[in-house]
């Protein structure tokens, strides 16, 4: 068995200079750092601008101001204690506040801070609203990182769910076949009870989080192989981050190998401007570029993957750019009246989000409007 280490300290990384290691303190004074020395090991210290560095290793310019700590408003989602509820179909549990490793671009880093209570242990109130909410057909675990709970306790969740005949989908979102693939490797338990509950007609996913192709090492393949076996299906979803997966080589390597092993990407999103990631972010113009580039290079399973931004409307999709416009349309919306609603915004190279566009005619989403002005956002 491998027995990967957990390093929630920067003198525990032996590939950081004691200046390095000095610099980078307030910023994991402000932003947790978490690894394990599995992923580390995967870095090549040569190289500053190595992906796996850059995703996991603080760096000082997480303190530049950028963005909000919650940019998606996922606060305006809860319905229940760490149960939020934004598309009518989706119901998603927050169980779990750890992850095997921070990123540094999480959009969800609030969750690791002391003082946030979004997720809870006890996840019985969300149960007993998914209960009562027939129209939600399936249930996305995440986090935090719910392979990082113990089997038992993982078990617990996935049973209440299971109870519900309305659910059909469970998904779990994980990032651990990166950064620990031995937790699924090294516990035949876990294996039993994911293919006890995923059956033919109502399957478990499990959505990995690769990206990069330097994360898809033997381990991490032969975790997906054992998942598989036990009948649990695996798409990926991944932002398009800067300095890690934004050129088109890099993103179609991605896409590609992951189709090669069963596990295809789904998603690939515009990084949120959230706190501390003003270095990742790619504006939406080229990153949309990007992404059409890699999906050129790609064969037909890898070309299914949509890029999305998660805005807090709903999930939108760029369909297309002239020299004057971007198009857009929501691919899941909030509200059900804005569902495929397409949009049109004037072109702006610089834009990182939605609410950096200025739409073209009246107000492209009128739901959306009404809810910022009932929340006092818009004139
Ligand atoms: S695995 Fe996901 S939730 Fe955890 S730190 Fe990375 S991006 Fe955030």
């Amino acid at each position: 068995m491998a027995k990967v280490r957990y390093i929630n300290r920067l003198d525990q990384v032996k590939g950081l200079s004691e200046e390095t290691r000095r610099a980078l303190a307030p910023v994991v004074d402000r932003y947790k750092f978490r690894a394990t020395d599995y992923y580390l090991s995967l870095i090549d210290w040569n190289d500053p601008d190595d992906p796996i560095r850059r995703i996991v290793i603080p760096q000082v310019a997480e303190m530049e101001p950028f963005g909000d700590l919650d940019a998606s408003n996922e606060q305006g989602n809860y319905v229940a204690p760490g149960t939020q509820h934004k598309y009518s179909s989706t119901a998603v549990l927050l169980c779990n506040e750890v992850c095997g490793a921070f990123c540094r671009f999480c959009f969800r880093k609030r969750l690791f801070q002391d003082d946030n209570d979004e997720v809870v242990t006890d996840v019985s109130e969300g149960i007993k609203y998914i209960r009562r909410h027939k129209e939600i057909t399936n249930v996305l675990l995440t986090g935090g990182d719910p392979l990082l709970l113990s089997t038992r306790r993982l078990e617990n969740v996935i049973r209440s769910v299971r109870e519900i005949d309305h659910v059909k989908i469970i998904r779990i979102g994980t990032k651990m076949p990166s950064f620990n693939p031995w937790r699924i490797i090294d516990d035949p338990e876990l294996l039993t009870m994911l293919a006890r509950y995923s059956t033919p007609t109502r399957r478990i996913y499990m959505m990995t989080h690769f990206n990069v192709i330097q994360e898809l090492t033997r381990p991490a393949i032969e975790a997906m192989v054992l998942l598989k076996q036990a009948g649990v299906e695996a798409v990926n979803q991944t932002p398009l981050l800067g300095g890690v997966n934004d050129t088109p080589e890099r993103l179609a390597k991605l896409m590609q190998r992951l189709s090669y092993i069963g596990v295809p990407p789904y998603y690939i999103f515009q990084c949120r401007p959230t706190e501390g990631n003003k270095q990742f972010a790619v504006p939406l113009v080229r990153a949309h570029r990007i992404f059409r580039e890699a999906k050129r290079r790609v064969s037909g399973l890898a070309k299914r993957a949509r890029m999305v931004m998660s805005h807090e409307s709903g999930k939108v999709e760029i369909v297309g750019l002239t020299d004057s416009r971007i198009y857009m349309r929501y691919h899941r919306a909030r509200h059900a009246t804005d569902d495929e609603r397409f949009l049109i915004y004037r072109r702006d190279d610089k834009a990182y989000w939605l609410d950096d566009l200025v739409p073209i005619g009246p107000h492209p989403h009128p739901s959306y409007a009404a809810d910022r002005r009932h929340y006092g956002q818009l004139e």
